[in-house]
């Protein structure tokens, strides 16, 4: 049968999906009910699965062809965001990786219904997506070192994407943080001469930050966003500040270059008045780095679905895929697909619809089966 006539035969099942995974919405690291529920409908269908990769909710599956040949891998998340709702905390899958995880889902039991003739098939459900540690933690597991290519996807808002368009290079830009600690002299309010103020050093330091300037032709920016200084007397000279600078470029080469002149900005800020300082970079993610070929089949799927393809889609959040690239060494494309979502990712009001998830289901199915049966 023809792979798009296996995902629509499915359909019943790939709702039912849905709908299970959007009603048990888990922590980042805790997604127990979701993994336990994924890693049973992929050993139904015939999946060799690893849960628990690296100790954590991670899953992979495998699903061997009739021949060897290459590893082909859909990544899937599966974490729901925290809210505040009434004073208590709760998980809400407010950025669609119940939506995500169904696609990746439905396309795998397709494709195994289906069979496959030449290569491997990877399922990989990732935990802790939204606190980007998940993506590294599956590579972590060794897992994945013979996965040749890889395609994710993720639902995008209505100002990037609408119902029935799609993009094959959703392309996320490179975050990170930058951590000051300043080291400056106490003294008496009278007697500012015989200290090294810290707020003196971070005001230079903000405005040092402010005057960095790269390649106007990548899009980029770096910010203060936290300044803790004084407040111990108010006449005491404050010996001590903490800062925090955020950090993003839509390249990972222009990122490069925005850490090293952050750095240099908040060292040289400091020394103007005397200042020593601690620099420490922390945490973030690359931007996206897809492969050309990878992009290309992915946006053949695309049209066989949808009939035209939408050009890369640039936009400044971060997503830890592509770890999976930069770290991992896969080759990647990574789908961006129009749900009518509003008002955005993120929100816990967020609606779109539901239509969109058999459409990915498709796109998926049809890059796999096309890359594995053909
Ligand atoms: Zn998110
Ligand atoms: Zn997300």
């Amino acid at each position: 049968m023809e792979i798009l006539k296996i995902v629509e035969s499915l359909k019943d099942e790939v709702y039912s999906i849905y709908n299970h995974l959007h009603s048990i919405p888990e922590k980042s690291w805790e997604e127990y009910k979701t993994s336990e529920f994924i890693k049973g409908k992929l050993e139904e269908a015939g999946f060799n699965v690893t849960a628990n990769v690296n100790n954590t909710t991670g899953i992979i599956a495998v699903l061997k062809g009739k021949e060897d040949g290459i590893v082909y891998s859909v990544r899937a998340d599966m974490d729901a965001l925290m809210f505040n709702v009434d004073g208590a905390e709760k998980a809400v899958h407010a950025c669609s990786h119940d939506a995500n995880s169904t696609m990746a889902l439905a396309a795998a039991l397709a494709v195994a219904k289906k069979g496959i003739k030449k290569g491997t098939l990877k399922m990989v459900f990732q935990p802790a997506e939204e606190v980007l540690g998940g993506a590294e933690s599956m590579l972590e597991s060794g897992l994945l070192s013979d996965v040749d290519e890889m395609v994710g996807i993720h639902l995008r808002p209505i100002q990037e994407a609408k119902l029935n368009q799609a993009t094959p290079a959703l392309s996320h830009g490179a975050s990170g943080f930058m951590n000051a600690t300043i080291k400056g002299l106490n003294s008496h309010g009278a007697r500012p001469h015989l200290g090294i103020n810290a707020i003196d050093a971070g005001a230079a330091i903000v405005n040092a930050i402010n005057a960095i300037k790269l390649n106007p032709s990548v899009p980029y920016s770096v910010k203060t966003t936290k300044f803790i200084a004084g407040g111990s007397a108010p006449n005491v000279i404050p010996d001590k500040a903490e800062m925090v600078f955020d950090m993003r470029a839509q390249t990972n080469e222009a990122m490069e270059e925005l850490i090293e002149k952050t750095k240099q900005a908040i060292i040289n800020g400091a020394k103007t008045v005397g200042a020593e300082v601690e620099v420490e970079h922390r945490g973030g993610v690359p931007g996206a780095a897809h492969d050309k070929d990878v992009v290309n089949r992915t946006r053949e799927a695309i049209i066989e679905v949808l009939g035209e393809a939408m050009d890369p889609i640039i936009t400044p959040g971060g997503e830890d895929f592509h770890y999976y690239s930069t770290k991992g060494n896969i080759k990647t494309a990574y789908i961006g697909l129009g749900a009518d979502l509003t008002p955005g990712l993120h929100s816990i009001d967020m609606v779109y619809n539901k239509e969109a998830i058999l459409t990915g289901a498709k796109i998926i199915a049809v890059a796999v089966d096309s890359r594995l049966n053909s």
